[in-house]
């Protein structure tokens, strides 16, 4: 991968001639044009290394040749790079004089899936992943944060006579595991490194490029694993009357347990439990001994979080009770906590977003999806975490008025974003957020 050995000397020389007063309110048309013009300049190098990472995906902690690829770049840069926090991830600090850190985080991992999109780019690429071999894809999109970041710091670089202060790029490893965030925690990232004033991180999704999205507030869901284990007594299809028969618990607690949605919890919260996998029996006249039922359970608010749990252990209980079984093992983990929004961070960062992008840059509802840059809020980071869109306008038109096909969501084997217009959407969007938080630390607001 062929790094950046000069950065940003366009938008950086148009800066150095026409230097801002200090305090002035941020101009953000200027920047805007500033920051397009680094972008396009630099669009093909980001290209390379985009197409470069989506057609050689890692998985969860196998993210080596990803984080080496963006080490390189962020060296180029001059940014201090440090890796191997929390296992595979990486850590990239540039310091700009006296002010805030601000933290911005990619992701580096992929799922473990074919990708069917057939661009040219597509990844063919296989792994063994927990004990199996697996196709390994970037269909969450990744790869485009990735390419966004690296953007990012190289117009942050570029601008650097418009800020001061500490930037803290980092690259997340196991984002889709919702186990990297708390590794890099884990392994220091909050006390070998500066703690940061604030972070930013950004998700892409089926809607329309060029457009941001954001929220104050919850912005995606709580998560819960849920694995639960009916117990009963093998034997005889044929003779039902001497086993107590563990499928039929799963099959009624699958069904019923949809009424804890519809009948306990407050029909205008959110709250979804979706069962993702059954295991159990092997032949078509056996009865088996048990039966393992797979779910996941998301929710925005915890008291509607913990109605839900009761009920669903209940519903699990009661099905057992009913066929005469033993209380079945009921497991909940909570793999991801919502993300908060900050109303001071989203607040500045609006005015900004809102003066570049329009009303292409509007507020959303939270998403249903979960996420673990919600640990580094969490950790007491004030935070924004927003979402830009992939694909054609008008195909993202057409399919919500019901004229075009469905377009491919993220996870699926079809997810395929328009590189250009995202990613020059994910660099102007973010290089804003990150001055606006700059500019309002220094004018002490
Ligand atoms: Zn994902
Ligand atoms: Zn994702």
């Amino acid at each position: 991968m062929k790094q950046f050995a000069k950065p940003f000397l366009v938008s950086a020389a148009l800066w150095a001639a026409t230097p801002l007063p200090v305090h002035a309110e941020m101009d953000v048309a200027r920047l805007k044009a500033a920051i397009e013009t680094s972008v396009e300049a630099d669009y093909p190098k980001l290209d390379a290394l985009y197409k470069d990472i989506h057609a050689h995906p890692e998985i969860a902690f196998q993210e080596v040749n990803t984080a080496a690829k963006l080490a390189a770049e962020m060296r180029a840069l001059g940014f201090e790079v440090t890796e191997k926090v929390g296992q595979t991830g990486l850590v990239a600090i540039y310091r700009n004089g006296d002010g805030p850190t601000i933290m911005v985080r990619t992701e580096l991992d992929a799922l473990p899936m074919e990708e069917k999109t057939g661009l040219a780019y597509a990844s063919h690429d296989k792994t063994t992943w927990n004990g199996r071999e697996t196709f390994v894809a970037h269909s969450c999109g990744h790869d485009i944060h990735m390419a966004s970041w690296v953007g990012t710091a190289k117009t942050l670089v570029g601008l650097k006579d418009q800020w001061h202060g500490t930037l803290m790029f980092i690259a997340q490893p196991a984002e889709e595991m919702t186990s990297g965030a708390k590794a890099m925690l884990d392994d220091g990232l909050f006390t070998r490194f500066p703690k940061p004033d604030f972070a930013f991180g950004l998700h892409d999704g089926a809607g329309a490029y060029g457009t941001v999205s954001y929220r104050v507030g919850i912005g995606s869901s709580t998560a819960d694993a849920l694995v639960i284990k009916f117990h009963g007594r093998g034997g005889h299809g044929a003779a039902p009357q001497r086993t107590i028969d563990p499928v039929m618990m799963a099959a009624r607690f699958i069904v019923d347990v949809q009424s804890v949605i519809s009948r306990e919890k407050d029909p205008t919260e959110f709250g979804v439990i979706s069962i993702g996998a059954i295991h159990g029996g092997t032949a078509v006249n056996i009865i088996p001994d048990d039966v393992l039922v797979l779910g996941t359970i998301r929710t925005f608010k915890p008291e509607v979080r913990t109605k839900m749990l009761a009920g669903i252990e209940r519903t699990a209980n009661a099905v057992a009770a009913m066929s005469d079984a033993p209380p079945p093992e009921i497991k909940i983990t909570e793999a991801a906590k919502a993300v908060m929004n900050d109303p001071g961070v989203v607040a500045t960062a609006e005015k900004v977003l809102k003066a570049a992008f329009g009303d292409k840059s509007r507020t959303s509802p939270p998403v249903t999806a979960s996420e673990d840059f919600s640990e580094f809020v969490n950790a007491g980071v004030p935070s924004m975490f927003f979402n830009i869109g992939v694909y054609e306008p008008e195909r993202v038109a057409a399919a919500r008025n019901g004229t075009g096909a469905q377009l491919p969501d993220n996870h699926s084997p079809l997810f395929a974003p328009v590189p250009k217009p995202t990613i020059e959407t994910g660099v102007k969007a973010m290089t804003l957020v990150v001055l606006s938080a700059f500019d309002q630390h220094a004018r002490g607001k």
